[in-house]
This record gives structure tokens, sequence and C-alpha cells, in this order.
């Protein structure tokens, strides 16, 4: 898949890079998103350690390693922290993760822990350059214990992790969600064995629903946008997933 311009103005980028493989077969394909403002980037998830030099070639066809402002990464899981101590070797960018991983993240054998920003349970405003702000905010539980959002105010695209990822089927390859019930089935079993609770998916959606959001943009599969943002916000908001589920034998 190409790199997409999810949006674009005079100076401001909001890019889903190649959504790469991971070398092996069975591994789970992810996202990596690249937003732009007057020629400084930010990365998003930038993915595990075999995918690393297939981003670092995409984002080098619009930014050096020197213009790259910050890393922002979901939650701890290999598919996005994988790769972080080749990023930390080539550029001076601060890299901000829930404050709850950061005593876990050295055993990825990274040094410069010093770079980390550890971000606050209730998120905060990520001040990367004038005139760039965005937010990180709280998506906890969904499915990680500390798990962070990136809402971008000026594209209104809210980069949302794992909240609704997506496994494509190797025969479908879409890049947006238009259609949200012919996409309910790729995203359905993942969400009610991943995330955590009705609970904690109606907090989220509460919180979504007073960003101005034009599109959701996953970790894994197809962005959604249009009348697939609202379908989806409807959907998960009433979905019994995680806990809600489980049985006296343990079994969900
Ligand atoms: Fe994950």
């Amino acid at each position: 898949m190409r790199n997409i311009a999810l949006f674009s103005s005079e100076n401001h980028q909001f890019i889903l890079l190649n959504e790469s493989e991971p070398g092996e077969e069975d591994g789970v394909r992810s996202n990596q998103y690249l937003v732009l403002h007057d020629g400084d980037g930010v990365l998003l998830d930038p993915g595990g350690f075999g995918v690393m030099p297939r981003v670092l070639a995409e984002m080098l066809r619009y930014i050096g390693p020197q213009q790259l402002k910050g890393i922002v990464l979901s939650h701890q899981d290999p598919d996005i922290v994988g790769g972080i101590s080749t990023w930390l070797d080539l550029t001076d960018a601060p890299v901000y993760v829930s404050r709850i991983w950061l005593r876990f993240l050295p055993h990825y054998g990274i040094r410069g822990m010093h770079r980390f920003v550890g971000v606050p349970d209730e998120g905060m405003v990520f001040e990367v350059a004038p005139g760039f702000d965005l937010q990180l905010v709280p998506a906890h539980f969904l499915h990680s214990e500390g798990q962070i959002n990136v809402y971008d105010p000026q594209s209104r695209i809210l980069f949302s992790g794992d909240i609704g990822a997506a496994i494509l089927p190797g025969d479908q390859n879409y890049a947006y969600v238009d259609d949200f019930q012919a996409h309910l089935p790729y995203i359905e079993a993942f969400h009610r064995r991943y995330m955590c609770s009705n609970r904690a998916a109606r907090i989220w959606v509460n919180m979504v629903r007073r960003l101005d959001v034009d599109m959701i943009a996953p970790q894994h599969g197809p962005v959604y946008r249009g009348q697939a943002v609202k379908d989806f916000l409807d959907w998960f908001s009433e979905l019994q997933c995680g806990i809600d589920l489980m049985t006296d034998s343990g079994h969900v």
C-alpha cells in the first residue's frame, strides 16, 4: 500500500506511511503515521524492529532525522516499541509514552531512557513547535492499562492505537472504512477479546464525542471516516468485551 495523506493543507499533513509487514508471515501488519507541520514531524507508533528500515525510508521522503521532533508510543507492545532503540540513535526526538510503562521499557534493551517523557494518566498537550500542538489523550485499558491516543486538532484526526484495529484477510485491502457493517467482521473478535470492558469503552467514546473528530486512525487496518466514525463509536459504546464476558471458569 502506498503512503496516503489523510489530511493535507499548505503547512500541515497527516500521513499514513506504508502499512508495513513485520517480515514474518504470521506477524501482524501495522500502520505508522507521520504528522508534519511547517517542516517539523512527529511519528506515531513507529513499529517493531523488523519494519524500522522501511519506516525510516518512507519518513525520509518527507523530513530528515533532525526534523523529527517527537515520537509517540500508544502503549508498550513489541509491534510499537520494538524498533525504538534505532530511532533513538538516529534522531534527537523525545519519546512520549504512558508513565506506567517507563520502568518496563529498558527490557527492550533501550539505552537513553532520559529521552522518554512519561505521559500522566490524564493526558497532556505535546507542544511540538509554535503553532503545532498535539493532544495526548487517555485511552486506558483499551487494551493496554496505559494507552494514549493522539488528537491532532488541525487535521481533526484521532490516532487511536489499538482501538478500531482490524486484521484484514489477504483478499481485502482497503484504506478507508466507509461501510461500517461490512467492516465489522474484521474487528469484532479482536475487540471482544482484547478490550478490557464496556465501562472503559464507554468512557473513551464519551471523551471522543467531545472532540471534533473527522477520522479515527488505528494502528492496524483501515482508517474510519465520515459516517463510519459515528457508527464505530455507537457500536463500541455498547460492546460487551473483556472482563464483561469472563465466565467463572476463567474463559472469555
Ligand atoms: Fe497492543
